[in-house]
């Protein structure tokens, strides 16, 4: 493998950050389940500890098999390097923590996963920040919310619960014009689908609990760091380009360029926050990620055919799949999310809530979780679980009133998806 010819995805998806094991040989990255390194001497210590040499110390900080996965995570993204996390929500606050300082926001879209929403609306308030949220359409409005204490971009590529996909084009370019970084979360596409940095994201961030594991066995998060940003221009980013008092003041930037961002979010980050991820639960991803390809294939496969299908349905109101000709969004879908819409979508059933209670406890395919990317086909009512704390009101403006169910297509086959759907619509309007 050289560099001279790149590799397309699902070898990368393979491949990446997957060397035979230097000890045994072994194949399949083996899971060193480990907490602590054997120093070679004094002097190694020392280095590594300078971060003058790059090895394994302790395994908060890396752990091989968990440096793997971030390897392989940001070859299929095009970043220069990644950490891994305990959570996608983990990762969301390590993608802020070296660029926020106590008094400082960030300008997020109103069209969030629903637990982010919560995270940066209370919990962030208490390291002393803030977010304020914007309709990313309205590219004046994001312009106009950025002000001196703005230090990044929050947006989804697929944005929950389903529907609609951000024209991360537009937004990179308004955060280029502002000269902070943008943050994309890319759970619901996946690098197969959208590789947001080609889109000018600075960061992109994973809940690796969703399609990058695939299956619904871990809970794990990924940052990845395109590695184009100069953390230097405008002496906002202090902890990435000054002394770093919380690293014997080195300054990141000058001393490791493009790899800052990467190597303060485990000197500093992993270090101190500790919100790290398990060698076994990266073991489970890198086997996930093998098939992310070939899953995603057929992930948007069965949704195009099911959001056909219900559209077609007279039990249906409406279908947001955005690869639909009626979505508002399907002219972004060729432009971002060329391989396909995504497998996450709403529609609305005829007779509103009741009528969606029963629609959710008559499927027998269907799962009824907390959750999207797995395999199996999922389903929730927004209005009756994620957003019964909103008024209606707020549910209808999130996209979750209460007619509306959220679907998470997966790859079973399609007819099976279908009839499922069929006999359950039947008992939910009769
Ligand atoms: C699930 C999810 C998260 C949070 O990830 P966890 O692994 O559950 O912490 C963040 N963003 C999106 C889009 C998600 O779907």
């Amino acid at each position: 493998m050289t560099d001279a010819r790149p590799m397309g995805f699902d070898t990368l998806a393979i491949h990446a950050g997957a060397k035979p094991d230097p000890a045994t040989g072994a194949r399949q990255v083996p899971i060193y389940q480990t907490t602590a390194y054997v120093f070679r001497d004094a002097d190694h210590a020392a280095a590594l500890f300078n971060l003058q040499e790059v090895g394994y110390i302790y395994s908060r900080l890396t752990n091989p098999t968990v440096s793997a996965l971030a390897e392989r995570v940001a070859a299929l993204e095009g970043g220069v390097g990644a950490v891994c996390c305990s959570s996608g929500h983990a990762a969301q606050i390590m993608a802020l923590f070296p660029l926020m300082q106590p008094g400082c926001n960030v300008v997020a879209s109103t069209r969030l996963y629903g637990g982010t929403i919560q995270q940066f609306s209370n919990t962030i308030r208490k390291f002393g920040w803030s977010a304020k949220f914007v309709d990313f359409d309205d590219l004046k409005a994001l312009k106009a919310a950025v002000d001196e204490n703005t230090r990044a971009i929050f947006c989804e590529t697929i944005a929950n619960p389903g529907g609609y996909i951000t024209d991360l084009d537009a937004v990179s370019a308004v955060a280029k014009d502002v000269g902070l970084p943008l943050i994309v979360d890319n759970t619901t596409a996946t690098p197969y689908l959208c590789k947001p940095i080609e889109h000018g994201a600075t960061l992109v961030v994973h809940s690796a609990t969703k399609y990058l594991t695939g299956n619904g066995t871990v809970t794990g998060g990924v940052v990845v760091d395109s590695g184009t940003f100069d953390w230097s221009a405008s002496g906002k980013f202090p902890s990435l380009a000054a002394p770093e008092p919380a690293y014997h003041g080195l300054n990141f930037h000058a001393a490791l360029g493009g790899m800052a961002f990467t190597f303060h979010s485990i000197a500093v980050g992993l270090r101190d926050l500790g919100m790290t991820m398990n060698p076994q639960g990266a073991h489970y991803t890198l086997m996930g990620i093998e098939t992310l390809g070939l899953r995603m294939q057929r992930h948007v496969e069965n949704a195009k055919v099911v959001a056909e299908w219900l559209e077609a349905d007279p039990r249906v109101d409406f279908v947001t799949w955005p690869g639909l000709a009626s979505s508002p969004y399907h002219d972004r879908v060729a432009r971002i999310v060329p391989r396909g819409a995504g497998a996450l979508f709403t529609f609305g059933v005829k007779g509103g809530y009741e009528a969606c209670v029963r629609l959710v406890d008559s499927l027998t395919l269907f799962s009824h979780v907390a959750n999207l990317g797995d395999t199996r086909s999922l389903i929730i009512h927004p209005a009756s679980t994620t957003h019964r704390q909103l008024d209606e009101a707020a549910q209808i403006r999130a996209g979750a009133a209460p007619n509306v169910v959220r679907l998470s297509i997966g790859i079973e086959d399609v007819a099976d998806i279908i009839a499922d759907l069929d006999q359950a619509l039947a008992r939910a309007t009769a």
